[in-house]
């Protein structure tokens, strides 16, 4: 049996932007319509699990109910430094995300790359940041998404030393659903429910997962 089988979903905005995005960040936020039905599409598919990163607005605002009326649960990878900032999640709005069963990670503080960071700067993106965060929400933050999707060998031992439980990467391959590095599908502006069959939900040709299987590997040991 293949156990390479959960398909990890990822998105980051939903519907209009209420802050200025960063350069090419406006690739990466879905029209509700588009969210709505992808949910549709994969409410009932046990291999798909959820994530939103980016700590934006419509996490609470627009993603929160439609997830509660599918029955859904959801990671959210929040950036403590955006907390309460315009079109970003209140503190209030991250309580209600707990409230309501969804799992809180983190996504850092300042959304850089982790990649490649002076101590300091990994003190504050990786201990500060959790820290913040599990206060908030009363209890362990374990699991991360990293800033952008980049990584190597050194920051994952890291992580790993700094006892994160799962980090999430944007490696766009399907993941063993126990495994500590779990590689994500971000849902970008042009993706429908029919692309996401095709390139996402439907079982990768061999060659396809191959290459996937590639990038990480180079990621980890480079
Ligand atoms: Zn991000």
């Amino acid at each position: 049996m293949d156990e390479r089988r959960t398909i990890n979903l990822c998105f980051h905005g939903i519907g209009t932007p209420a802050r200025d995005l960063e350069i090419g960040e406006a690739h990466y936020w879905v029209r509700t319509t588009v969210f709505h039905a992808i949910l549709d599409a994969v409410a009932d598919d046990p291999r798909v699990r959820i994530s939103f990163d980016d700590g934006n607005a419509s996490d609470a605002e627009i993603a929160l109910p439609a997830l509660r009326e599918r029955g859904l649960t959801a990671t959210f990878f929040v950036l403590s430094g955006r907390l309460d900032e315009p079109g970003s999640l209140s503190r209030e709005q991250v309580l209600e995300l707990r409230d309501t069963g969804m799992a809180i990670g983190t996504h850092g503080h300042a959304h850089r790359p982790w990649r490649g960071l002076d101590p300091a700067a990994t003190h504050a993106e990786l201990e500060d940041a959790r820290e913040e965060l599990a206060e908030l929400v009363e209890q362990p933050v374990d699991e991360a998404a990293l800033p952008l999707g980049r990584y190597d060998r050194a920051l994952l031992a890291t992580l790993r030393r700094l006892g994160y439980g799962t980090v999430h990467t944007s490696d766009r391959r399907w993941a063993r659903g126990d495994a500590w590095l779990q590689p994500r599908f971000s849902v970008r502006d042009h993706d429908t429910v029919a692309r996401l069959q095709r390139e996402v939900l439907r079982p990768p040709t061999l060659p396809t997962r191959t290459r996937g299987e590639l990038v990480g590997l180079v990621k980890r040991f480079r």
